[in-house]
């Protein structure tokens, strides 16, 4: 079965990233989504998807079609790297702002430029995602209008499932100006949604992007708290990091007991991370059709302490590239030096080899007749020509042994 038929389809083989498109294009009446055992927000279909609908829904699905930056956004000036794709420029960057620089995940770049995007009236509001009220462990996208909207609630790295998207038309109906800032995977939809419906470049002004390890499953977080012997129902603060770079994991519940544990015990070696597994297929997990996209920038991949946050920014697009310099001009966000690939590389070996072994595990999957994604643009076939013969068929015969637990 390698053709994708139906919601199911794209659910039950794995693909599905949960973002909410799907229940955007289609309305709360047809879809709904929800936690699965497994700790993923799953869509299911509640009454038949009219066909046309179904259609539009794979037209732009991240769990069926990724692709790169569209042509028309690549700037005459852009550079190219092979694993790291069009960059206009790279460089650290941080917000000015000491409170947001702190309590953001990195240096707080991203919530720096969406505030300097609402104060100086680019957009109306940011569509973001952030900690779900009276459920801290749980996210929900929003709608962000000023400062106290976007701040207050925890807008810092949310690693498990989340659905930034399930509000997209709510926020195209409203008729004005907008951005979004998500995972590369969301980026990735929207940028499909624009080629059928032209509300979207001409609201979503701009796509700010993190790259993205992968989406943690929901038990993961719940085998944290349940460490401290504490229920969900019992918590008021849930946090992965940020109050400091990284900043601790911590919870604290409705009666005052806090806990908190090192960034790296929650992580630890990759193959504890426990992410979903359209992630371990993702074929643009560094977020190539954004605007920009932010990142952490230890060297060697993992913090080594706590230092005052420093994003390094990969701009782009000309859109990304005049914005930071305007926000820069206007006291948002401040500039250090300039990095170069072999840096973003040294940030981000997991992303290295994660875009190296993609197209061997679609091969895997492929030739264990399981549907895997349609993918343009992103070079992933030139890097598996590029790699020994070993490398790839380790990596082919490791998806397919893992084909049973997605
Ligand atoms: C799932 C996930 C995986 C990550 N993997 C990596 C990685 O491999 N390498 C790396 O350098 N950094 C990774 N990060 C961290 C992120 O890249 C850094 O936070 C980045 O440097 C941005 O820092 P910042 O301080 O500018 O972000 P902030 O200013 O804190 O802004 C973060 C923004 O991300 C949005 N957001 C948070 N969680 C989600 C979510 N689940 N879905 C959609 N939007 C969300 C928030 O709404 C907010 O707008 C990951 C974050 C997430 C959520
Ligand atoms: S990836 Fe998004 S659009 Fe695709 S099925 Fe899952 S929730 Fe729906
Ligand atoms: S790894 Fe890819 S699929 Fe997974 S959350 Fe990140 S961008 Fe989305």
């Amino acid at each position: 079965m390698t053709e994708i038929n139906s919601l199911s389809d794209i659910v039950k083989n794995g693909l599905c990233i949960g973002c909410g498109l799907c229940q955007s294009i289609a309305g709360k009446d047809k879809i709904e989504i929800s936690m699965s055992d497994k700790g993923r927000l799953e869509p299911k279909e509640l009454n038949k998807i009219p066909s046309e609908t179904f259609n539009k829904i794979i037209n732009v699905c991240p769990g069926v079609i990724v692709e790169g930056l569209p042509k028309e956004q690549v700037d005459t000036k852009a550079k190219h790297d092979l694993v790291w794709g069009y960059y206009l420029s790279l460089f650290y960057a941080w917000s000015t702002d000491d409170k947001i620089r702190f309590e953001s995940s990195t240096g707080g770049l991203l919530n720096g430029l969406s505030l300097y995007l609402l104060e100086s009236k680019k957009v109306k509001f940011i569509l973001h995602t952030v900690a779900t009220p009276d459920k801290p462990m749980r996210s929900v996208s929003k709608l962000s209008y000023n400062k106290e909207e976007l701040l207050n609630s925890n807008s810092c790295s949310r690693y498990g499932p989340a659905s930034p998207l399930d509000k997209f038309h709510e926020a195209l109906n409203l008729n004005q100006p907008f951005a979004f800032v998500g995972k590369p995977c969301d980026i990735s939809a929207i940028r499909q949604l624009s080629k059928t419906d032209e509300r979207v470049n001409n609201l979503c002004k701009y796509l700010l992007t993190l790259v993205c390890g992968g989406s943690t499953e929901f038990t993961k977080s719940q085998d944290f708290i349940e460490s401290f012997k504490v229920k969900e129902e019992e918590l008021s603060i849930f946090r992965y990091r940020g109050f400091g770079n990284p900043g601790r994991m911590y919870i604290k519940t409705k009666d005052g007991r806090e806990y908190d544990r090192e960034y790296n015990s929650f992580w630890g070696e990759e193959s504890t991370w426990r992410v979903h597994f359209r992630c371990k297929i993702c074929p643009d997990a560094i977020g190539e059709s954004s605007d920009i996209a932010a990142l952490d920038t230890w060297r060697g991949g993992s913090p080594k302490g706590e230092d005052e946050g420093f994003n390094a920014a990969i701009v782009r697009t000309k859109k990304g590239y005049d914005l930071l310099n305007e926000a820069v001009n206007a006291g948002y966000i401040k500039i250090g030096d300039q990095l170069e690939i072999k840096d973003i590389d040294d940030f981000q070996p997991h992303q290295i080899n994660r875009k190296k072994a993609v197209y061997a595990r679609h091969l895997g999957l492929k030739k264990s007749d399981v549907p895997t994604l349609n993918t343009k643009g992103l070079r992933i076939k030139k890097l598996y020509e590029m790699n020994d013969n070993e490398f790839n068929l380790k990596e082919e015969e490791g998806i397919s042994s893992r084909i049973k637990k997605i």
